[in-house]
């Protein structure tokens, strides 16, 4: 069944802003003329509260996060963007494991299986779970759906 994917983060953006760090700003945008697309909501809430709540947590005060959606004739693609202390190169292979936690996340507490959570429900819906990291600089999560 097909769902507003823009009302639905716009929601999830807003939601998520209230657990952001001082001067955190999430911001949102959508590309695509169409804006409906047919996915498990819960799932994919789970996924977005996921790297949204890393993106909080793996960055410092006054910063942008940056929540996008697009929807193209074949893809359905979410990506979340931070400026945050990103991931140690030979840590990079390990991320979806569970428990595996970074080497550079210091007194920054979790568990570790945020992630493994995100590429499991992802995979429920034949999505593909993807990242760039530069450490220091920041993150890029990049979730993409087939659309049938
Ligand atoms: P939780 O189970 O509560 O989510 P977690 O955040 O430690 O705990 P994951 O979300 O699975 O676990 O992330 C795994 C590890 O990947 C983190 O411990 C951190 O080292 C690294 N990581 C994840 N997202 C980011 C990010 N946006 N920036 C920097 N490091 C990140
Ligand atoms: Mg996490």
């Amino acid at each position: 069944n097909d769902f507003d994917l823009v009302k639905f983060s716009e929601e999830i953006a807003e939601e998520m802003q209230v657990m952001a760090k001082q001067n955190q700003n999430i911001i949102y945008q959508h590309t695509g003329t169409k804006s409906t697309v047919n996915l498990d909501e819960k799932l994919l809430k789970n996924c977005i509260n996921n790297l949204i709540t890393n993106a909080i947590k793996y960055s410092g005060e006054n910063t942008f996060i940056d929540f996008t959606t697009e929807i193209n004739q074949h893809h359905c693609i979410i990506t979340v963007k931070d400026n945050g202390i990103g991931i140690p190169e030979a840590d990079q292979k390990h991320l979806f494991e569970a428990f595996f936690r970074a080497h550079n996340t210091g007194t920054i507490p979790g568990t570790g299986l945020g992630l493994n959570i995100v590429t499991r429900y992802a995979g429920l819906m034949n999505g593909i779970v993807d990242f760039k990291s530069v450490i220091n600089q920041g993150t890029l999560f990049t979730i993409s759906f087939p659309l049938s």
